[in-house]
Parts: C-alpha cells; structure tokens; sequence
C-alpha cells in the first residue's frame, strides 16, 4: 500500500523538522498524512518520533517554563541526530 513516491513527499531531516508539529498535532491534513506515509515506509524516522514523543509526553509533566527551553534544546539534538544518522543511512529518499 505504501508507494515509494509517495515517501518522497519528505526527506528525513523534513520529517525532524515537522516532528514537533506533528506531535503538537499542527501540522495540516496534507503534511500530516505525508509524515505519516514516510515513517510508515522508514524506520528510521519511525523510532525518531517514537523516542521525540516519549520525550515530549516526559517533558508534559514538567512545568511549562521549563519544558520550553529543555524542548528546543532536545529538538535541536534530534534534528542533528536527523543530519548525521538518518540521511547517511539510507540517503534523501532517493530510492536505494
Ligand atoms: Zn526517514
């Protein structure tokens, strides 16, 4: 059911871009669905937003002046993670 085109919609540093969005459930109807599509298709995004959203629900018990900057901070680490891992393990989407 997933076609490969479709994954294309993002690249993974596009998906740890969106992470937080989707998680804050802002992204729209469109990206939603694309994010979706590729992390169904890469498993590699699939657990960096699974570990982002355990992150994310930690950092909701915690008071929200702090969560703010230890979020951005976090978000900023994943996004490198994203850089150094994700597009070096299976490229930008361009098949493989
Ligand atoms: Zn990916």
């Amino acid at each position: 059911m997933i076609m490969p085109l479709m994954t294309g919609g993002y690249t993974c540093k596009q998906i740890a871009e969106r992470a937080s969005g989707y998680l804050d459930g802002d992204l729209g109807a469109l990206e939603w669905a694309r994010f979706r599509v590729h992390t169904m298709a890469c498993s590699i995004c699939n657990e960096y937003v699974r570990q982002i959203g355990i992150t994310v629900h930690l950092l909701e018990s915690l008071p929200p002046t702090e969560t703010e900057q230890m979020r951005s901070e976090l978000m900023g680490l994943y996004a490198d993670w994203s850089d150094n891992h994700c597009t070096n393990a299976h490229g930008n989407d361009g098949g493989s």
